[in-house]
């Protein structure tokens, strides 16, 4: 395309990559230490059990606010952390902090005594070495049970290389940790991977639930999703319940777990401290 356009084309082309890459480089700075500068926190979104809508969960999701930037979207700045190994040291913050969080509001809460946290895992992180024994320290220091964890890995996180990554997972599970798989349906072949990768719920994706009341062919796939995941039996949640009406139908297809902001929206840890209160 580039070449299309003749030099000046090229030029400007290049011009517009130098930037983006420059862009890169200084978020990837400014990332750098922004846990320890208190920039980075967590966000946490209920997590309901549809039959009768009590909370049964949280999700923790990364914040960043910069003094520059604002609050710059979790897509953007996971990336930068996934390519350039700052995911390495961010990952283990948000797990400790998930489980320090969580294992308080068990402890102060009897609303939340079987409270269970799901964390956000990337591909990367899933692949250190490391990942395992991060899992555990985060597990020890905090005293949560491992049966209140929840690992969430996206389909992608887990193609290639399914061998070493079932058996990791495996080797988690016996602990008692619970593996989700996030995003599900939006992959290439969500099926087969339920056959190599060890899990014990699926995340039906948002883009799913968004047209279930408008797009009959959403609805069959969601409700075969659950039908599916029901008879090998494995748990489902259902992402992005934005509508009392989406609620319904899923709750009446079977779905065991719902989030959305309809169920409650992402709020910080001392909002949902005081949701519980
Ligand atoms: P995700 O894990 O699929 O998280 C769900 C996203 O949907 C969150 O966006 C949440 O705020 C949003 N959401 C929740 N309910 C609704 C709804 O009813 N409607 C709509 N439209 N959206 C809803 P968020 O917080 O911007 O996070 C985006 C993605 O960033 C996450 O997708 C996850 O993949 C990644 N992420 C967030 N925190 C972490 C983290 O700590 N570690 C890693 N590795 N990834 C993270
Ligand atoms: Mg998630
Ligand atoms: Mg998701
Ligand atoms: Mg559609």
């Amino acid at each position: 395309q580039a070449k299309l356009a003749g030099k000046n084309g090229h030029r400007f082309y290049s011009l517009a990559m130098d930037q983006a890459v420059e862009r890169r480089m200084h978020m990837e700075h400014e990332l750098r230490g922004a846990w320890e500068r208190g920039e980075l926190s967590l966000a946490y979104q209920p997590v309901m059990r549809m039959e009768d809508r009590t909370l049964v969960g949280v999700e923790a999701l990364l914040r960043w606010q910069h003094p520059e930037f604002g609050s710059v979207a979790p897509p953007v700045f996971i990336d930068v952390a996934e390519q350039s190994g700052l995911i390495d040291v961010i990952g283990p913050q948000v797990l400790h902090a998930a489980c320090v969080d969580t294992q308080a509001w068990q402890q102060r809460f009897p609303a939340a005594a079987d409270l269970f946290v799901a964390v956000n895992v990337s591909p990367r992180q899933l692949r250190g070495a490391a990942f395992a024994s991060e899992v555990e320290a985060a597990l020890r220091e905090s005293g949560l049970s491992p049966r209140h964890l929840h690992l969430e890995l996206t389909e992608t996180a887990v193609i290639g290389d399914e061998a070493r990554i079932g058996q990791l997972l495996n080797a988690l599970r016996t602990l008692g940790v619970k593996i989700w798989l996030d995003d599900f349906g939006t992959g290439f072949s969500g099926l087969s991977h339920l056959r190599r990768v060890p899990v014990d719920g699926v995340k039906i994706d948002r883009s799913f639930v968004a047209d279930v009341l408008r797009d009959p062919d959403d609805l069959a796939l969601t409700t075969a999703i659950i039908s599916m995941a029901h008879s090998i039996g494995i748990t489902v949640v259902a992402e992005g319940v934005e509508k009392e009406g989406q609620f319904e139908v899923l709750r009446d297809r079977g779905c065991d777990l719902g989030q959305g902001f309809w169920l409650g929206v992402p709020m910080t840890a001392r909002e949902f401290d005081a949701l519980l209160g």
